[in-house]
């Protein structure tokens, strides 16, 4: 492994876990992490939860799950190449979308809606929810008990009023302290991969054409220099292609100018980095391409008509099982009355919603609202 830069977080300089446990013998404290989220059960719901398009439209679409592995594998090499700790960076990647509901950003809208007045609902602060609290996998212990690093990577944003109940880990929040350059890393590297793999998927789909992507610069820019090199590609190769050169370019900027910024700031240790503005980030130049691209998704995509069809159904679904569990809590499981019994109806709801994988709660609704089905 290359030596960690001086600011990079390694085990030694970590403010490590809540329940003090023996150190790994075969590994670092930061890949017995990654371990444990890949062995979560959060973890495998990813494979059947909507990033955009849901899961049942087609099978080569992007789920949560495969979504999560492009951005370790961005985020994994980003870090590597800037001597910090990819098995850090890797870590909070694959955790950073455990909190999601079923149905993407509608799943996400529709509870936080349900759950005004009652706290909220917030895909990170879920994640966190999930790996400090609800998966039950150690007899020691709730949750999987991760390194305070990962824990604050995976808390990418935060209310203050929600920083206050939070305690050391939302410190910074009310500090306007920065998250090490890992987590950084992990912020740029999910948009890196949605952004493209939104592009990919929605011409898939059918909902964007080529033609319209002539008018996002990076896209068009990419795509003449293919056609240039190989005239005679066509179809999905043309577009991968594409893609491919459109994910190296906005990789290739982020190592250069994040170096860029680290040589000028110079910080001497993690606490530093804390304390310097954000290290990790695009040129201006290429902000703004980002800026237009994902301007370009909003439109033609995300509010596509058949988009927002799917996002319009999923919202009902997700109202309906809340208003029916709320109203008659005997309807939940009992693992979940119990929740309940120790804290409120409407958050021991909010948990076994978003735990839902998309199919699991079409066919919870089916069970609670289909008078054929039983
Ligand atoms: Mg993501």
């Amino acid at each position: 492994m290359p030596e960690l830069a001086p600011y990079a977080v390694g085990d030694a300089g970590s403010r490590g876990r809540v329940y003090a446990e023996p150190r790994p013998k075969a590994r670092s404290e930061f890949q017995r992490d990654r371990d444990r989220i890949v062995h979560s059960t959060a973890f495998r719901r990813l494979e059947y939860k909507t990033q955009v398009f849901v899961n049942h439209e087609g099978d080569l679409f992007r789920t949560r799950l495969t979504h999560s592995i492009e951005v370790a594998q961005i985020a994994r090499s980003v870090a590597r190449t800037l001597q910090l700790n990819d098995d850090l960076a890797e870590a909070i990647a694959l955790a950073h979308d455990l909190g999601h509901t079923p149905f993407g950003h509608a799943g996400q809208d529709a509870l936080n809606e349900c759950m005004q007045g009652h706290g909220g609902f917030e895909h990170n602060l879920q994640s966190l929810r999930i790996v400090d609290r609800l998966e039950e996998r150690y007899g020691a212990f709730d949750g999987l008990n991760l390194m305070f690093e990962t824990r604050e990577g995976i808390l990418k944003h935060c209310s203050p009023a929600r920083a206050r109940e939070l305690g050391e880990l939302g410190i910074r929040f009310l500090e306007g302290r920065r998250p090490s350059l890992e987590a950084q890393i992990c912020n740029l590297a999910d948009e890196i991969a949605y952004n493209n793999h939104d592009v990919d998927d929605g011409l898939r789909s059918g909902v964007l054409t080529l033609e319209q992507l002539q008018e996002v610069s990076l896209f068009a820019r990419h795509a003449a220099e293919v056609d240039a090199e190989f005239p005679r590609i066509a179809g999905r190769r043309r577009v991968h292609e594409t893609i491919r050169r459109m994910i190296d370019a906005q990789v290739t900027d982020l190592l250069a100018e994040s170096a860029r910024r680290i040589v000028e700031a110079a910080p001497l240790d993690l606490d530093e980095v804390h304390r310097a503005p954000e290290l990790i980030g695009f040129t201006a130049a290429m902000s703004e391409e980002n800026r237009a691209l994902k301007g370009f998704l909003r439109e033609h995509l995300y509010r596509h008509f058949e988009v927002l069809r799917m996002t319009a159904k999923a919202r009902r679904v997700i109202q309906d099982l809340f208003g029916a569990f709320v109203s008659d809590p005997r309807l939940l499981p009992p693992q979940y009355q119990a929740m309940a019994a120790g804290g409120t109806i409407e958050r021991a709801t909010a948990d076994y919603i978003a735990g839902m994988t998309d199919r699991y709660s079409m066919k919870e609704h089916r069970r609670l609202f289909a008078v054929s089905e039983f």
